[in-house]
């Protein structure tokens, strides 16, 4: 079973065999937990995405998958880049939200990573209310099925951390 563990904290702080970044569509760079990792990574991860966009993902990745890369100059292995879904006050999809988790975490398995840190997807410029996200990315991991052992889950302030301590319970 997979031990789940939560921090407050920057995730590109984290020390662990991946971090997940909560990315748009283009994996071309944008705000918040993508602004940090690529700010703190270093080009070595833009250019990785470029290459994505060059190759598989010409159409940019889509909402609800996972593709990894360098982590640059993290103290991570792997960066695994997921697209969260926006929120939308009239109906969101929350299987797409559970997806990111469980898609990073099939790449995680496919990687070999022992532990992966996420941040609370969507729930930043996307928008998703976090007592909802926190209840999607916990059940979502809880089912993945996962080889990894710790999923580590870095929240960036107390409310968020709060919420997720709540769920776990
Ligand atoms: P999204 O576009 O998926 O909503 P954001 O990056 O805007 O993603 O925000 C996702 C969550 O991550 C938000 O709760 C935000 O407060 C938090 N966050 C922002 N920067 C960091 C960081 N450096 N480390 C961890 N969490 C962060």
């Amino acid at each position: 079973m997979v031990r789940i563990t939560l921090v407050r904290g920057d995730i590109t702080a984290e020390e662990a065999d991946a971090v997940v970044n909560a990315a748009n569509s283009s994996l071309l760079g944008g705000g918040g937990v993508d602004g940090a990792i690529h700010r703190r990574g270093g080009p070595e991860i833009l250019e990785a995405c470029r290459a994505l966009r060059a190759s598989h993902y010409g159409k940019g990745l889509p909402t609800g998958q996972a593709v990894a890369t360098t982590a640059g100059r993290l103290p991570a292995r792997w960066v695994i880049h997921t697209v969260g879904p926006v929120y939308q006050a009239s109906g969101s999809d929350p299987s797409l939200l559970a997806s990111c988790y469980r898609e990073s975490l099939k790449v995680a398995d496919e990687l070999g990573a022992h532990t992966v840190a996420f941040p609370a997807i969507s729930t930043g410029a996307y928008g998703w209310p976090m007592e909802e996200a926190a209840r999607i990315a916990v059940e979502a991991v809880r089912g993945a099925g996962t080889a990894v052992d710790e999923v580590r889950f870095v929240l960036f302030d107390e409310p968020a951390y709060d919420t997720f301590a709540r769920e776990l319970r």
